[in-house]
């Protein structure tokens, strides 16, 4: 199995979602036969009007690996890391303690039972898109042929998405890094 670059988003809504965030790139950055090649800001962003799963603003970004696990099995590891930080699969449009997402998988199309590869809606998002331009701007998405900041720039979702801030202050350090301050400043 060749090693490919694969993209992952996360996103958590619940109160502590600094804290999800910050583990569930910890949990990725752990596994085998893979490294973790980069990590996008965090960003706040408005939940979306139609299907918005609890209240609050949700917390996004991205990570970049690189991998020989397969996409189904990279898939059952995103399963795992989002219940063992509690989503509850028989609820899964409730409150989100952590929402993790294969956007891509080198230029794979993957078109299976419970698993579509590049994520169907990650050229609809712009919780999605905005981490994602940061990590690859000139990715190109293998079906609309477009580059990730092409498909940032005609997006048509106006939902707010900025930046956090301050940014947890150690994310490419030691774990865990969710700076008092941040975690205050998260839950006002
Ligand atoms: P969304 O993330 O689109 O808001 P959910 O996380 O609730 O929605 O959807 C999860 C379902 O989507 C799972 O059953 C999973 O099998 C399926 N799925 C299909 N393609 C993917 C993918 N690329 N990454 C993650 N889940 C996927
Ligand atoms: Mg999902």
């Amino acid at each position: 199995m060749p090693r490919e670059i694969v993209y992952i988003g996360f996103g958590s809504n619940l109160d502590n979602r600094l804290d999800f965030c910050d583990r569930a790139v910890t949990l990725l950055s752990l596994l085998p036969h893979t490294q973790m090649t980069g990590v996008s800001s965090l960003y706040e962003t408005e939940p979306l009007p139609e299907h918005s799963p609890g209240p609050g603003w949700f917390l996004n970004g991205v990570v970049r690996l690189e991998t020989d696990l397969t996409p189904r099995s990279l898939l059952d590891v995103c399963r795992e890391v989002e219940k063992s930080l509690g989503r509850d699969p028989d609820h899964r449009d409730g409150p989100r303690t952590l929402d993790l997402d294969i956007l891509l998988y080198g230029t794979r199309v993957i078109n299976e039972p419970g698993l579509i590869v590049p994520h169907p809606r990650l050229h609809l998002r712009r919780f999605v898109l905005e981490p994602l331009a940061e990590l690859a701007p000139d990715l190109r998405h293998p079906l609309l042929n477009k580059m990730v900041r092409e498909l940032l720039a005609q997006l048509t979702d106006r939902s707010a998405v900025r930046l956090l801030d301050p940014q947890p202050s150690s994310r490419y350090g030691s774990r865990p890094s969710c700076s008092p301050a941040a975690t205050a400043r998260d839950s006002a």
